[in-house]
């Protein structure tokens, strides 16, 4: 057996305990409660686990989903987390080999897995996470050098949070708070100091296209669930038009309808962002993951 298959193994094996710890993360900085303690306990009847209950993905089959002592079902979120890291840190050091950029690269992809969770399942992102990746990204930059290093890394910092600050602040124009959380503008400059200055632009460009590719029908879904069926009904008519418009008839009245859905689309999201009360913005750190995915897998 090749010593970078046996290394790669041992990668799959620690990027499944770290998928578990994070786990643990995700569900005590959902809980407030501290890491370490108190120990590993089902959250529904409070009893203790057994070691062989943390057994990651294991543990999940031959319990079967459920509480060993209360039968209550555990949640899927853990064999996936710990699937999830377990390949990402295999494709991770597949691509960098033995170096430190795969360690920084490792340290990267498990913070956003991390934020990636938390802001799906409550709309909520620990920014020390961000603030840690971010202070890692400018000493690793520091060290590794480059063209730009150091520099390239502060600026990215810079650029990176003022553009999520400047877009989040543009919900004021629109209702009375902020377009996107906190926590955006943090992540978007950990982004820019991981990457510099040269690449926080395309990055958070692929983020967009991600969000609207993925997030966007979810929005839309939740519009349809709530009864605004309208807002719905306008952005399957805008998609539609674009399909006509690209790949069917390109004239002056597929191009007048094109912008004609645009307009309506933009309108009824307007007024049902106004209507909204609270958490109105969408999970954007999802996107910005796989934005900084996209960028590690292509051009880092
Ligand atoms: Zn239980």
């Amino acid at each position: 057996m090749g010593l970078n298959l046996y290394i790669l193994i041992w990668v799959c094996i620690i990027g499944l305990c770290l998928g578990s710890f994070f786990n643990v993360v995700i569900l005590r900085s959902l809980s407030n409660e501290s890491i370490v303690f108190p120990p590993s306990k089902c959250p529904k009847c409070n009893h203790k686990l057994f070691w062989w209950h943390n057994i990651p993905v294991i543990s999940y089959i031959m319990l079967k989903g459920k509480c060993y002592f209360c039968q209550e079902k555990i949640s899927i979120q853990y064999p996936i987390i710990e699937i999830i890291t377990m390949i990402l840190y295999g494709l991770t050091f597949v691509k960098f080999g033995i170096s430190f950029k795969t360690i920084f690269a490792v340290i990267i992809v498990s913070c956003f897995i991390i934020m990636t969770t938390t802001d799906i399942r409550e709309k909520l992102v620990d920014c020390n996470i961000a603030i840690g990746l971010g202070i890692t990204a400018l000493i690793y930059n520091y060290f590794a050098g480059g063209i730009n290093g150091i520099i390239s890394s502060i600026l990215g910092l810079i650029v990176g949070t003022l553009i999520l600050e400047v877009i989040a602040r543009l919900g004021y124009l629109f209702t009375k708070s902020r377009a996107m959380g906190e926590a955006d503008s943090y992540v978007a400059g950990a982004i820019g100091a991981c990457f510099g200055l040269q690449n926080i632009i395309p990055i958070l460009l692929y983020s967009l296209i991600a969000s609207m590719i993925f997030i966007l029908p979810v929005f839309f879904y939740n519009k349809f669930k709530a009864g605004d069926k309208l807002t719905c009904i306008a952005a399957i008519l805008f998609t539609l038009s674009v399909v006509i418009y690209n790949s069917l008839v390109q004239n002056y009245f597929t191009f007048g309808f094109l912008t004609f859905t645009g307009m309506l689309l933009a309108y009824f999201i307007t007024r049902s962002i106004k209507k909204e009360e609270n958490a109105h913005y969408l999970p954007f750190v999802p996107a910005l993951s796989i934005g900084v995915l996209y960028f590690i897998a292509m051009y880092f």
